[in-house]
């Protein structure tokens, strides 16, 4: 049996156990599904290693974590069926790998090539896990269980891995390589919020220390001066009190 190409329609001979095959017309990617062979489509990336990077950056700073340091690159394209609706497009990941961690991308609206059989990019297309028949049941209207998808796509889009370092933690995220929209696996604490735990310790041994000098003071003076003192850790732990 043959599957017809989803772009010139020459006939494309099975091989048993690939889910990918090439056409041997137009060299086109195909993946072979349930119902027959689905258009496969790329997105190329449009950001190289330091544009991806800086997109981290900005990212990590905006959420107060310091800058990180020491990258480290790779690159995948994910999986994604795209199906069409009569009133809507709906993209569905389909395959987590566990680097993936709590990240959920999406995806990027870029513009989709077929994708090529015989292009290098080829080798870090991961297979789709996820079935068609389940993103169909995931994104279909609950409302009306008949209806129909008018098509559906594969489509592989390219995401870097980057591992970076804060202080002596290491953490990943990926970056969307068409988008440069991050997703962090893991996320480090901020450092504001690593910041004020400290300031707080500080103010809170000051008390400490103040209220022990007060108490046990030899002179009135030693006593007034730890009561000025007192009022800095004070204000501080008041002022933390509103903000909250
Ligand atoms: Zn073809």
């Amino acid at each position: 049996m043959d599957l017809d190409c989803t772009q010139c329609g020459g006939k494309v001979p099975i091989e048993p156990e690939t889910d990918f095959l090439v056409c041997p017309f137009c060299n086109t990617s195909l993946f072979v599904e349930l119902r027959g062979t689905v258009l496969h489509t790329i997105i190329r990336p449009t950001l190289d290693e330091k544009q991806a990077a800086e997109s981290l950056t900005s990212h990590l700073i905006d959420r107060e974590i310091q800058r990180p340091g020491q990258y480290g690159f790779r690159m995948i394209y994910l999986p994604f069926w795209q199906i069409e609706w009569p009133t809507r497009v709906q993209a569905v990941l389909a395959d987590h790998p566990p680097e993936l961690g709590m990240a959920e991308p999406e995806l990027p609206s870029g513009s989709q090539i077929p994708a090529r059989g015989d292009e290098a990019e080829s080798k870090r297309f991961t297979a789709p896990i996820i079935q068609l028949d389940v993103a169909l049941d995931l994104t279909r209207d609950q409302a009306r269980s008949d209806e129909q998808y008018k098509s559906a796509r594969l489509v592989h889009a390219p995401f870097y891995i980057i591992e970076y370092s804060i202080g002596s933690h290491s953490f990943s995220a990926f970056v969307d390589a068409a988008t440069g929209a991050v997703y962090p696996t893991s996320l480090p604490t901020s450092l504001s919020t690593a910041r004020t735990f400290k300031a707080m310790c500080m103010a809170g041994g000051m008390v400490a220390f103040a209220s022990v000098v007060i108490i046990f003071s030899p002179s009135i003076l030693l006593g007034l001066v730890a009561l000025a003192l007192l009022s800095v850790p004070l204000t501080f732990l008041y002022r933390l009190g509103i903000r909250r």
